[in-house]
């Protein structure tokens, strides 16, 4: 049976005060299951960076329940959501969050230091991690040297190296060109299905989002709609995807 990894119950994150409110998430509920590579889409402030923040532990939910690999972390104190985050998540954020005075090697190196894994097992994970992204060639550079597709396989390296439970990916190739991003998403699928990696990405692009195995759709706030790739290929599930953004309205960045 399907292990589910990660449950939100009716998650609701408010903004402002009573007088000026922003409803950025209004009972949103969904399930993850182990080894899935699902995507959130929506339209620009529909709530998709306020979900994964939420999940992420870089923010608190208002109200309802996130329980991550059977632990409810929404009421969990700072200290133990600290090691959470360390342990058990991998983030990939649009803007790469590279250390500049490090270089390739040493970014990713600090995740693992982070988590104290030993000095000894350091050079050899950092070693298997960058062969998967396709970096092993760029790892004495510092990131001001690497393009940006370079520098987001570093990042996704970094997320990646500490085995989190659940990788977490906000709009990741938004700051990539067309061929980088392509890349990107295929290391990912790649990811996904050799490590059988767990992965919640949030975007607003179609084309992106057509890389995963199941899209659900978000607009203020609220989920409605989901679909699974099934046994479509890429290109049909971009169809598909696009027939629903064209409901919703938003989706591609070619239109
Ligand atoms: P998306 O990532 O889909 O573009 P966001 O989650 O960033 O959407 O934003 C959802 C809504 O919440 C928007 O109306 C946005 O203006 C609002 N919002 C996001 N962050 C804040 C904040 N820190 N303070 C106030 N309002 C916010
Ligand atoms: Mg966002």
């Amino acid at each position: 049976m399907e292990k589910t990894l990660l449950k939100l119950k009716q998650v609701e994150k408010y903004y402002g005060n009573k007088k000026n409110i922003t409803k950025a998430l209004d009972g949103v509920s969904f399930e993850i299951y182990e080894g899935e590579f699902v995507s959130i889409m929506g339209p620009s402030g529909s709530g998709k960076s306020s979900l994964l923040n939420c999940i992420a532990t870089l923010d608190r939910a208002t109200s309802g329940e996130i329980i991550l690999d059977e632990t409810n972390i929404s009421k969990m104190k700072a200290k133990q959501l600290e090691k959470i985050r360390n342990q058990k998540l991998g983030f990939i954020f649009q803007q790469f969050n590279l250390l500049d005075t490090l270089t390739a090697y040493e970014n990713i190196a600090l995740a693992l230091t982070i988590q104290k894994t030993k000095v000894k097992a350091i050079d050899q994970k950092i070693k298997d991690i960058a062969a998967k992204l396709n970096i092993e060639n760029i790892l004495n550079k510092f990131p001001y040297e690497l393009s940006g597709g370079q520098q987001q396989r570093v990042a996704a390296a970094r997320a990646l190296v500490t085995d989190p439970c659940l990788i977490l990916a906000d709009e990741p190739t938004g700051a990539l060109d067309s061929k980088s991003a392509r890349s990107l998403l295929e290391r990912m699928e790649y990811l996904n299905n050799e490590r059988n990696s767990t992965i919640l990405m949030v975007t607003h692009d179609a084309f992106t989002a057509s890389f995963t195995n199941r899209v659900l759709f978000i607009k203020d706030g609220k989920l409605f709609n989901e679909l699974q790739r099934g046994n479509n290929s890429r290109e049909e599930f971009f169809e598909s995807i696009l027939d629903v953004m064209a409901v919703i309205g938003g989706g591609s960045d070619v239109l």
